[in-house]
């Protein structure tokens, strides 16, 4: 199974996502966790977007498209995927229909996330990083600042630099203005279905399990 979950930064679509993961054996894309790993290693696709990701702006579109078809031609995306936080914009949604016809392949499921803007700064401003693994940790749930990730058991969590108050409101800016184009062309050709982010990970998950 093809799927893309779409959402506002924050609405938990990371968690979700290794939920999906956890009961289908599909290879989960990342675009945010690509890049910020290229951030980290120091390479050149790291050197050129670090600043405007920091700042809660976009990549640009062609070095996203590069990122993504080589991703997906990769032989473990050959059996169903599961995209995350791409496309971000309208061209990078028609990019991804052409280049998905041209290997024979399509989406079967838009999965959009969506959650009011105060619950989704809220929830960010409690969020922890793995920088082993990308497992997000919310200290709102938790009850108190953990030491380890519950995922890998590293000692790595820490703030992403974009989850600031203002580079968060920035993010939600962005999403509303350029990435629902993106959910609405997807929707054009595939099923789209809107889910309620409110509420706990396993309300969400069940929301989610009844539509796939
Ligand atoms: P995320 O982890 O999905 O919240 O992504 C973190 C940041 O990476 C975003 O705020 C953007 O700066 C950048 N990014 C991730 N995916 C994309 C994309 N598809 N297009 C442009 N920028 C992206």
């Amino acid at each position: 199974m093809n799927i893309v979950i779409m959402g506002p930064p924050g609405v938990g679509k990371g968690t979700q996502a290794e939920a999906i993961m956890a009961e289908r054996h599909v290879a989960y894309i990342a675009t945010g966790t690509i890049l910020r790993g290229a951030v980290q290693e120091g390479n050149e696709l790291g050197l050129q977007v670090a600043a405007l990701m920091a700042a809660g702006e976009l990549v640009p579109d062609h070095l996203m498209m590069e990122i993504i078809k080589e991703r997906l031609l990769r032989p473990d995306a050959r059996d169903g995927w599961l995209l995350d936080g791409f496309p971000r914009t309208a061209p990078q949604a028609d990019g991804l229909l052409a280049l998905l016809d041209g290997i024979g392949q399509r989406i079967d499921r838009v999965l959009v996330l969506d959650a009011p803007d105060d619950e989704i700064v809220r929830r960010l401003g409690g969020r922890l990083t793995c920088r082993a693994c990308g497992h997000v940790t919310n200290l709102q749930r938790v009850g108190g600042p953990p030491t380890a990730c519950s995922t890998c058991g590293k000692d790595a969590l820490y703030t992403r630099d974009d989850d600031s108050e203002e580079t968060i409101r920035r993010r939600l800016e962005v999403f509303r203005e350029r990435t629902w184009p993106a959910a609405e062309r997807l929707g054009e050709r595939s099923a789209l279905v809107r889910i309620d982010g409110r509420g706990t990970p396993a309300e969400v998950k069940q929301r989610i399990a009844g539509v796939l």
